[in-house]
């Protein structure tokens, strides 16, 4: 078992990646930095070789007979994979045989944002994918206290997660309308049990540099052994959820240290990593120095369509209130789409979303623009709409 991680900032650091030594060979680098880039579809005759090079490329040992390893897929919600917003069952399937195959108690689990984890299963095909192996289908649902660091100290992770022995991040490559993309680092928030999600995304609230600070935290706790980002099928524009559109980018990005595998996904898509935050936190913050050794070829896809983001929000409640009001993008219903579901008003976190026969109404002065509503809307009904103020500044500040 890999021993609960309870020490403070300064006890997370001591993970940070060795320093990188100028390699010779592909075999003498660094693995931490080693970032495998595949040209793929979803066929297994060419998912399966890039999977296993991937994690044979971890030397031999790392996995090995009894081990207890939990396999952490992007489980968000109930969709056919062909929507592009979960990681698609059969790379799933494929680490989990190669993982079967080398002896280990293999784990399935995640924490959907909307619907029970069986109809997460059978709906996006997981359950099919893995019907007859001898793997542990379960969502989390107990939690251990974990240190993670100032400012946010003791928080619940789930217990699967900390007690396995080796932890295996599966993240889908997707836009993401709070953070720009969700990419291996996001993926590891998904170890917040149920309902504590959105508590902690009202905690971070609008001031997405706190939430980037908190993903990177729980990802430093959780400290996956590999990363594997699905890009096969991607979802570009106002992801995570419905509202994203699936974009073939045939892209399977995967590596030891996911800080290097979201850096070398944000070049592949032209954007400057600094701008994803969580990537530049990991560097203040120590965690990682920013060397990628790439294993493949970059080719850049130069017409990728990230979704309109607003300035972080900073400073005295009064000057968020005007930010919130006049500037941050709100989340507004299409009343044709909306069938009154319920999962937007079940999961916000600030209960500031009310429902009559005619439609779901926003309380705007106490939404925190946490997105959530927008992430599970089954029907794609909720859209982020950018106030007429917020329009007129990023005209005048952008070129
Ligand atoms: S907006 Fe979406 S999630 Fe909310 S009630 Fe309507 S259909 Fe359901
Ligand atoms: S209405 Fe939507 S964006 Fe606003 S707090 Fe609730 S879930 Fe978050």
């Amino acid at each position: 078992m890999r021993p609960l991680l309870t020490g403070s900032v300064a006890a997370i650091r001591a993970l940070r990646w060795r320093s990188p030594i100028r390699p010779q060979t592909l075999s003498d680098w660094d693995p931490m930095s080693r970032v495998f880039i595949k040209k793929a579809t979803y066929d297994p005759s060419i998912i399966r070789p890039m999977v296993t090079e991937m994690l044979d490329s971890m030397g031999p040992g790392w996995i090995t007979s009894g081990m207890r390893v939990l396999v952490k897929p992007n489980l968000l919600q109930p969709a056919d994979p062909d929507k592009g917003i979960v990681t698609h069952p059969l790379i799933c399937q494929t680490v989990v045989q190669y993982l079967l195959d080398k002896g280990a108690q293999v784990q399935v689990s995640d924490s959907p944002g909307m619907g029970s984890f069986r109809k997460v299963l059978a709906d996006t095909g997981y359950k099919a994918a893995l019907e007859g192996l001898n793997v542990t289908l379960t969502p989390f649902e107990r939690s251990v206290e974990v240190d993670i660091g100032e400012p946010f100290g003791r928080i619940p992770i789930a217990q699967e997660a900390m007690e396995a022995d080796r932890v295996i991040n599966l993240a889908k490559l997707k836009t993401h309308a709070q953070m720009y993309l969700t990419l291996g680092i996001k993926n590891m928030f998904g170890c917040i049990v149920g309902l504590r999600k959105p508590e902690w995304h009202m905690r971070a609230g609008v001031d997405r540099l706190m939430f980037a600070r908190l993903l990177v935290q729980i990802y430093q706790a959780v400290a996956p052994a590999f990363t594997i980002v699905d890009g096969v099928l991607a979802l570009e524009g106002q992801g995570p959820g419905r509202s994203g559109k699936p974009r073939q980018l045939g892209l399977l990005v995967g590596g030891a240290n996911g800080h290097a595998v979201d850096k070398t996904i944000c070049t592949l898509l032209g954007l400057d990593p600094s701008q994803l935050l969580t990537a530049s936190l990991a560097r203040q913050m120590g965690f990682y120095d920013g060397t990628v050794h790439v294993n493949g070829d970059i080719q850049i896809v130069d017409d990728f369509l990230f979704p309109e983001l607003n300035s972080l929000s900073m400073g005295p409640e009064s000057f968020n209130r005007f930010m919130r009001k006049y500037l941050l993008q709100k989340p507004v219903v299409d009343e044709k789409k909306c069938k009154l579901c319920g999962e937007c008003w079940k999961i916000c976190p600030a209960k500031v979303i009310t429902h009559n026969v005619k439609g779901v109404h926003f309380d705007y002065d106490r939404c925190i623009r946490c997105y959530c509503c927008l992430e599970v809307c089954p029907y794609g009904a909720i859209s982020a709409k950018e106030p007429l103020l917020g329009r007129i500044r990023r005209g005048l500040i952008r070129p």
